[in-house]
């Protein structure tokens, strides 16, 4: 297992999760993504339910996403598919954890509001912080979630292009605040009218990754092919 942005899950490159949790299990686990996890769960039994093709998107500490195309959770060739997080966002924005620059995860994240209104207020914020300061009328503290929500809404209308998902399902603390929906909601119908699909609110909480994992354990058409090396 190698994690795409060690600042947000810090494991060892390359560390060897599968044999390591065989050997205290006593059985061969199945190994995914927690948002990749997460979407199939939202597309079973939450509110992708009836799509041929979804998004979801959890935005909290990080942004993660996964994909379900035609009854099938993508994974990818080396278990990429669906990391919305690590599209970019502004080529000329920060450095993110991954080694790109201006990635969304690092504009639009739980991590990224604290760490910009911590600079622009001149203390300690939070991400719940911000929203809080906002909700009590703090104009710096909306602008940043504003700004967040409109990027975050170019980035699910990329997807859109790139994808023809039918609906995108949103998550995470950051994604579920109250009103930052309606804000990338309010984005997304600035853009031309045929990129528009339903944004919906994920239903299964914190546990949907949890949820997604424990269906695949017990899928049979569910093979993941993680290729480290060809
Ligand atoms: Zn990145």
């Amino acid at each position: 297992v190698t994690a795409l942005n060690p600042t947000t899950l810090p494991i060892e490159n390359g560390f060897p999760l599968a044999a390591a949790l065989a050997e205290q299990l006593g059985e061969t686990p199945l190994l995914i993504n927690d948002a990749q996890a997460a979407a199939w769960a939202e597309s079973r039994l939450g509110a992708g339910q009836g799509t041929r093709a979804m998004a979801f998107i959890t935005v909290s500490t990080g942004i993660g996403g996964g994909l379900v195309i035609d009854g099938r959770v993508q994974t990818g060739r080396q278990g990429l598919a669906g990391h919305i997080g690590h599209v970019v966002a502004d080529p000329a924005g920060p450095q993110c954890g991954c080694g790109r620059r201006g990635c969304i995860e690092r504009l639009a994240s739980g991590t990224a509001l604290s760490v910009i209104a911590t600079e622009r207020l001149c203390r300690p914020m939070t991400a719940v912080d911000v929203f809080n300061t906002a909700a009590a009328g703090e104009a710096i503290a909306q602008q940043i979630i504003d700004k967040a929500a409109q990027l975050l809404g170019r980035t699910i209308v990329d997807c859109v292009a790139l994808l023809d998902v039918d609906r995108v399902v949103i998550g995470g603390g950051v994604g579920l605040a109250p009103g930052f929906l309606a804000l990338v909601r309010s984005q997304i119908a600035l853009e031309p009218l045929f990129y528009h699909r339903p944004l919906l609110a994920a239903q299964l909480g914190a546990d949907a990754g949890l949820i997604g994992a424990a269906l695949l354990r017990h899928d049979e058409k569910f093979h993941q092919k993680i290729v480290v090396d060809d």
